[in-house]
């Protein structure tokens, strides 16, 4: 498969009064042509920092990239001066965010805003910016578009707004979309709604997405491999069957149990505790205070990554053959 996305041991930090906050310390991943990424974890787990650090997004200061690669179709986006940068935004990687509301401009059109869009990247006609912009609100299901190119945002309902984000989105016909927690804003009907609509847009149009959610429901509709960020790092990677029916850490079994479920019986397992300190985070796996199966190596190294399968990885010294000959052994004995 073709990697459209090959993101190499980034860091990220902040600097800050209090200190530096080491909010993405060493995140690999990759994303082929055509395929749906869901990155997932907890709130300050640092996946919609990954995602703004791949769109060069990372106010500097107080924040920069220290370290790492993001190679986007074989250009480096980390090393691109900002003026290749913005030749880039908008154009070959999109971003959706989580409020409809703020993304749009309350003071100009749907239609001024799709069409300046497109003219700002693109030498086009005003016409076939016109004709461009209608043909994306169908494709998003906005109906009587012709018409409703001339309102204003406040004239929408949430749901609608973000179909109009998501055209605005894909206007320059992009070959990456990012959606930060794309539904997060909407009810519950709205959000089946808009998770369908991005099926039929990537069935159109082929593009590939990265999808960053707390919302496991979410992940299982939409993607196609999953990443699970804790701390700072991605401690799991697999297909959406690997991550839902083989979790292998301790932190991912925690998140999947903490979901409701309709066959589920007894009560919702919360995860105790919470995530480190970024200012300061250990030397050794992260989740530890939080593990019921935690050791005293994991305190005080990280694990490596463990390969399980082509498709699956993760990190967790419970891998590790050792751990295992000492369980095994600890079993035995008893
Ligand atoms: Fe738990 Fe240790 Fe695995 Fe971390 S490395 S998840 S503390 S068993």
């Amino acid at each position: 498969m073709e990697k459209i996305l090959d993101v190499t041991d980034l860091h990220v930090t902040f600097t800050t009064y209090g200190g530096t906050v080491q909010a993405v310390r060493g995140v690999s991943f990759h994303l082929n042509k055509g395929e749906t990424l869901a990155i997932v974890g907890e709130s300050g787990c640092g996946k919609s920092v990954t995602s703004n650090a791949i769109m060069r997004l990372i106010p500097s200061p107080p924040g920069k990239i220290s370290n790492g690669t993001i190679l986007f179709k074989g250009k480096d986006l980390s090393k691109l001066s900002e003026k290749k940068m913005r030749a880039i935004r908008g154009v070959d990687i999109s971003m959706i965010f989580q409020d409809p509301m703020t993304a749009l401009n309350p003071t100009l059109t749907i239609g001024t805003q799709l069409i300046e869009g497109l003219k700002q990247h693109q030498n086009v006609s005003d016409a076939e910016a016109k004709e461009k912009a209608l043909e994306m609100l169908n494709l998003v299901g906005i109906p009587n578009p012709a018409e409703r190119m001339k309102q204003f945002p406040h004239q929408f309902s949430g749901g609608m707004r973000q179909r109009i984000v998501i055209a605005t989105a894909l206007i320059c016909e992009p070959e990456l979309l990012i959606a930060d927690e794309p539904t997060t804003a909407l009810d519950v009907t709205i959000q089946a709604q808009i998770l369908e609509l991005f099926e039929k847009i990537q069935d159109v149009t082929g593009v590939s997405i990265i999808l960053i959610t707390h919302d496991l429901g979410v992940v299982a509709k939409l993607a196609d491999r999953i990443a699970v960020m804790y701390a700072g790092k991605i401690i799991e990677t697999g297909t959406k069957r690997d991550i839902f029916y083989n979790p292998q850490h301790p932190y991912t079994k925690g998140l999947l149990n903490s979901v409701p479920r309709l066959d589920a019986k007894g009560k919702l397992q919360p995860i105790d505790g919470t995530p480190p300190d970024l200012f300061s985070p250990p030397a050794g796996c992260p989740f530890t205070p939080r593990c019921p199966f935690a050791m005293e190596v994991c305190n005080k190294v990280y694990p490596d990554s463990s390969k399980l399968s082509d498709s699956h990885t993760v990190d967790c010294w419970l891998q590790d053959v050792r751990a295992k000959q000492l369980v095994t052994t600890t079993v035995t004995k008893q």
